[in-house]
């Protein structure tokens, strides 16, 4: 059973404040149409909101557009953070890509905490509750949904959506389905205020993105907006390889120094990612949805973004994806009085264009953990410029 409430009265939960959550609320706000979002962080926890992202102009850039954000988006998106080079682990160079001053590029950067602060400056404050830690969500009979949270409120909703990442507390509502392991296993370091400590590092990374693969192996960096360079020590290993190498990520150095070992035979320069970071090591398991993962329909109930389509990071469309589903499911909702209507009009539409760019991101992860992956790598890129 569904409501017969309108739209406008309708009690909408969004579950999740990351750039899916946020675009969505937004977008709705703008035609009139409110909601509460539900964010298990708290408000003040902003520091620590993740690395750059790359905002693509046939996705992430018209979500933006859509939510009234672009001009402002635009003066803080980094065109020049498209630079791009890779190497193998001896330091030979196969892709030099350098954006030239002052040109616009496709996919400019932006850092995660940024752009979710761009979202929520025009987000009406009230719209959104931290703290609120979704433990489990039940369908009622009367066609609504109970939400339970971990700090004991329990709300109800007429239509929910799951923008809660990864590990979504919504997705069981809709499937039993869980991610599963992608088969990479990664270590984030970070090299703080590299330009003004490691110039000679700051020098070869650039303004974007380095590359290093081998030996089913990649050292993964990236200029973030606040001069840090995120790295990611990547390895093809078993999900359980972390505690079974005996590396502590709570005693950094020593887990340092690990990592130099297992790349030992890689450049002196790709050395200086690990030797030049700061001792904080954070591990990451990779985990994915399968290719063209569905659920089974609700009429009240849907996800959008890595709750949805959660995939490894290969093709930079974690966040457009979040972003474009936001606004096709806004404006769903816009469009149609009759919320299951608006799903179901979202849901058909996502399906086809998440699951293209999954294969591509299962695929490309495959390519740049296999053997001579940085020549395949390039030979692949190439032929996209063609
Ligand atoms: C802290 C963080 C850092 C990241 N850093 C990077 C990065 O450096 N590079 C990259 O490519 N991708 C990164 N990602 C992933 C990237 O942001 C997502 O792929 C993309 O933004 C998809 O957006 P989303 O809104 O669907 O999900 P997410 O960005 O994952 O946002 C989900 C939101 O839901 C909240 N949440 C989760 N569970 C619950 C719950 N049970 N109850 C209430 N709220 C909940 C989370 O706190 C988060 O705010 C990061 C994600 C996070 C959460």
């Amino acid at each position: 059973m569904t409501s017969t409430k309108t739209k406008q009265h309708k009690r909408i939960a969004i579950i999740g404040a990351g750039p899916g959550g946020l675009t969505l609320a937004l977008i709705l706000q703008r035609h009139g149409i409110s909601s509460v979002i539900y964010e298990r962080e708290q408000h003040d926890k902003s520091h620590e909101r993740g690395g750059s992202l790359d905002i693509h102009e046939d996705s992430g850039q018209l979500a933006i557009k859509e939510a009234g954000l672009f001009e402002a988006f635009q003066r803080l998106a980094r065109y020049e953070g498209e630079d791009f080079r890779l190497f193998d682990k001896t330091g030979k160079i196969y892709m030099d890509e350098i954006v030239e001053q002052d040109s616009m590029g496709e996919r400019p950067e932006i850092d995660r905490g940024e752009l979710c602060d761009l979202l929520l400056s025009k987000l009406d404050p009230a719209q959104i509750k931290y703290d609120y830690t979704l433990d489990h969500a039940v369908t009622l009979e009367n066609g609504l949904t109970e939400l339970h949270f971990k700090n004991g409120f329990v709300e109800t909703a007429d239509l929910v959506i799951g923008a809660d990442g990864a590990f979504s507390r919504v997705r069981p509502l809709l499937s039993d389905v869980d991610v599963e392991y992608a088969g990479l296993t990664m270590f984030e370091l970070n090299v703080l205020d590299a330009a003004r400590r490691y110039p000679d590092l700051s020098a070869f990374n650039r303004r974007g993105k380095v590359f290093a693969l081998d030996d089913h192996k990649g050292i993964l960096a990236q200029l973030n907006g606040d001069g840090r360079i995120k790295v990611y020590v990547s390895l093809k290993v078993d999900r359980d390889w972390l505690e079974t190498s005996g590396i502590s990520c709570d005693d950094p150095k020593a887990a340092k120094s690990s990592m130099l070992e297992l790349l030992t035979d890689w450049g002196e320069q790709l050395h200086k990612y690990i030797h030049y970071a700061d001792d904080t090591v954070l591990p990451r398991r990779i985990y994915m949805l399968p290719v063209g993962f569905r659920w089974k329909r609700n009429p009240s109930v849907t996800l959008i973004g890595d709750a949805a389509h959660v995939m490894s990071p290969f093709a930079g469309e974690g966040v457009n994806l979040a972003m474009q589903d936001a606004m096709e499911l806004a404006l769903a909702i816009v469009r149609n009085d009759d919320v299951s209507v608006a799903i179901q009009e979202y849901e058909d539409k996502m399906y086809v264009y998440s699951s293209e760019k999954a294969r591509v991101s299962y695929d490309n992860l495959v390519l740049c953990f296999s053997q001579e992956a940085a020549p395949k790598l390039a030979e692949l890129m190439s032929s996209y410029h063609e």
